[in-house]
């Protein structure tokens, strides 16, 4: 084993791979890929990481009454917000080590009446999920997932667009010899949310006289194949929540293959690393460690299912309630482990881009291929919003990742007042817990298609492991 001491890189660390760590690294990302491709919604993501830990062995937390050191535990919400743990050799109550990402990524919903026709062709109603270029939307073709729910409680998946035999839909844009309106706009108005419609027919309703005269007989030919298809009727969308996403598997990127082409990295690819780094721990840790993936943190962190909800707390309680003898009190308990745990908030960043220098921060934005990237504070216009980590905690992290020889970098969110940013970071350190944000620079993040390099996935799965397994 070659010297790994300090492996703190602001440059390319590709070539300081050992052979065993470059053949580790490309079996971690085309399994990754695999993953990726199937989670392509926040619902889908939970069930998949389902699938996998519960292959590895973890079992749901209700059917357990107590808890000892080494149990492998996972506890769902709505079946989109997972808490999966390793349960320590100390108690939960002296503190836990946590890895907290999540799973929605920006997307184009539909809206609760979406169905429509103009113009002789049927469309989807749609509202934007999160921070997106409008733009970058159009044009490519979409895949539409989601469910839709019965009154009787029956549930229908909807997967439509990323098998070969699929259809797809778009947004449509107007062709460049009309476009002179359109490009003589700036860009945050040149479009209206309200035209990014779905094009998703064009065929007339036929079988009964006089169909084609019909008003709205293309709307009616889609509720038939919906119908006759999905059994879904046009009401049963009031109860539905459908998503477009772009249609298409991640990709190798570039002809060394260095770097991976996938929607939804953000944060996908953070939380694949917790998940993967958990089912790896090498043995029993000291304190439990915990991966938390939440939903709706492209929007805030809101809701049930968000991190500003009481799912994590609850979730700790939980689990100290099943090391605690029956009757015993335990809220004083949770608030102590709370405070005592650490936290990585394993959320991606902005990778520099030799194209938008005007982005960087001289030298303080992430490089490709130089490791996983901790930020030491987020938030905009003098740190405002951010969760800035204590130099004792980012000290600490140093000699975990040097002693584990993972390859990572520090940075920041572009340039002081152009940039900057949030997680799920704030969240957590109002318990008083150490937490600093850790996870893979992402070239085009927010875009379709986002790139990662490979390096910076797998050395950012180092660094949830070391973290966890310290
Ligand atoms: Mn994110
Ligand atoms: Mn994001």
């Amino acid at each position: 084993m070659e010297e790994q001491k300090g492996r703190y890189v602001r440059e390319n660390g590709i070539g300081k791979l050992t052979a065993e760590e470059a053949k580790a690294c490309a079996a971690y990302a085309a399994d990754y890929a695999d993953y990726l491709g199937i989670a392509k919604t926040e619902r889908r993501a939970y069930a998949e990481a389902v699938r996998r830990i519960e292959a590895q062995g973890f079992r749901e937390l209700g059917g357990f009454e107590a808890l000892k050191p080494g149990d492998k535990v996972y506890r769902g919400y709505h079946g989109k917000t997972l808490m999966a743990a390793v349960i320590g050799r100390e108690p939960v109550a002296a503190g836990l080590r946590v890895i907290g990402g999540h799973t929605d990524a920006p997307r184009i919903d539909l809206k609760p009446v979406p169905l429509c026709e103009k113009g002789g062709l049927a469309y989807f109603d749609t509202h934007y999920y999160g921070g997106i270029k409008k733009f970058h939307w159009l044009v490519h073709p979409l895949a539409l997932y989601g469910v839709v729910v019965k009154p009787d409680g029956t549930k229908v998946e909807i997967a439509i667009g990323d098998k070969p035999e699929d259809p797809v839909f778009q947004i449509t844009d107007i062709l460049p010899h009309f476009g002179a309106e359109q490009s003589g706009k700036k860009l945050s108005e040149a479009f209206d949310p309200e035209d990014m419609d779905i094009l998703i027919g064009s065929a007339p309703a036929v079988g009964a006289p006089g169909d084609a005269e019909a008003k709205e007989c293309v709307k009616r030919n889609i509720l038939r194949i919906l119908e006759s298809q999905y059994g879904i009727t046009e009401e049963d969308f009031l109860s539905a929540e459908l998503e477009l996403v772009p249609a298409g598997l991640p990709r190798d990127l570039g002809l060394d293959r260095s770097m991976l082409i996938g929607y939804g990295h953000d944060d996908r690819v953070c939380a694949y690393a917790g998940l993967k780094a958990l089912m790896d721990l090498p043995a029993t840790p000291t304190h439990t460690a915990m991966v938390l993936l939440c939903d709706k943190e492209e929007i805030g962190s809101v809701g049930a299912t968000g991190m500003d909800s009481t799912f994590f707390e609850n979730s700790v309680a939980e689990l100290i309630a099943r090391q605690t003898p029956a009757g015993a009190p335990v809220d004083l308990a949770v608030r102590r482990a709370l405070e005592a745990s650490r936290m990585l908030s394993a959320d991606v960043c902005a990778a520099s881009d030799p194209h938008f220098p005007n982005a960087d921060s001289t030298g303080n934005m992430a490089a490709l291929n130089a490791g996983g990237c901790l930020i030491k504070y987020t938030g905009s216009r003098g740190k405002s919003g951010a969760s800035d980590a204590r130099a004792e905690f980012i000290a600490d992290l140093r000699r975990i990742f040097a002693k584990d020889g993972v390859a990572w970098q520090a940075g920041e969110l572009g340039r002081c007042e152009k940039g900057g940013g949030g997680t799920i970071a704030l969240f957590m350190a109002r318990y008083g817990m150490d937490v600093v944000d850790f996870g893979v620079p992402l070239l085009n993040m927010h875009a379709p298609w986002e790139a990662a390099a490979k390096f910076d996935c797998y050395m950012t799965y180092r660094a949830y492991r070391a973290f966890m397994a310290e």
